[in-house]
């Protein structure tokens, strides 16, 4: 299996948020590996806050990256505010959107390899598209429902861009995005 690397400018920008928030990551105790049906690469269990890698699908340190962001923020999400994960739909489909948004699940690289490159407002549709997507794989709901309750929330939640104060579009935007935030911080505690 991949190795779980924390040196990724997301990843290290998603520690460093959860820490600030009262919600430290340990390595140890709220990562889990494990074989996953189907083609799910990973998922959040925030019944025991726990992030699931699941190592039989996931191909190489690139997809493991963007795996461990995208769980991270929803572990962000259920760190900062009371998110109802099982009975509210419309959490879920917020916390959705807002991880295909940030953990460049849509980055355009990722575009390009799927042939959307040159499609007007790619990067809205593919979020949209995978947080209905993502529902649907833990939800025993239609596709409508999923598409109405993404629908209710996509404005506010595609423009909340916390922690990363902006769509980190690459590594290069994440970086900056963590030194923003480290900065943030700093500038905080000073007053
Ligand atoms: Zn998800």
């Amino acid at each position: 299996m991949e190795q779980l690397r924390l040196a990724d400018p997301y990843v290290k920008l998603l520690l460093d948020a959860m820490k600030h928030s009262g919600c430290a990551v340990n390595k140890e105790r709220h990562f889990s590996c494990e074989d996953c049906n189907g083609n799910v690469s990973g998922g959040f269990d925030a019944s025991v806050s726990q992030i699931v890698l699941c190592q039989n699908n996931i191909c190489n340190q690139a997809h493991m990256n963007r795996v461990v962001t995208h769980e991270l923020i929803h572990a962000f999400d259920h760190c900062r505010a009371h998110v109802d994960w099982f009975t509210n739909v419309r959490h879920l489909a917020c916390s959705e959107v807002r991880a295909a948004n940030l953990s460049g699940d849509c980055s355009l690289l990722n575009e390009i390899l799927r042939l959307h490159f040159g499609l007007k407002q790619h990067h809205q549709t593919c979020v949209r598209d995978r947080a209905i997507r993502s529902i649907l794989a833990v939800r025993n709901i239609s596709k409508e429902v999923a598409q109405k309750a993404v629908d209710e929330v996509f404005e506010s939640c595609f423009n909340d861009h916390e922690p990363f104060g902006r769509i980190p579009h690459n590594k290069t935007y994440a970086r900056y995005a963590h030194r923003d935030f480290q900065n943030r911080d700093r500038y905080y505690s000073n007053i």
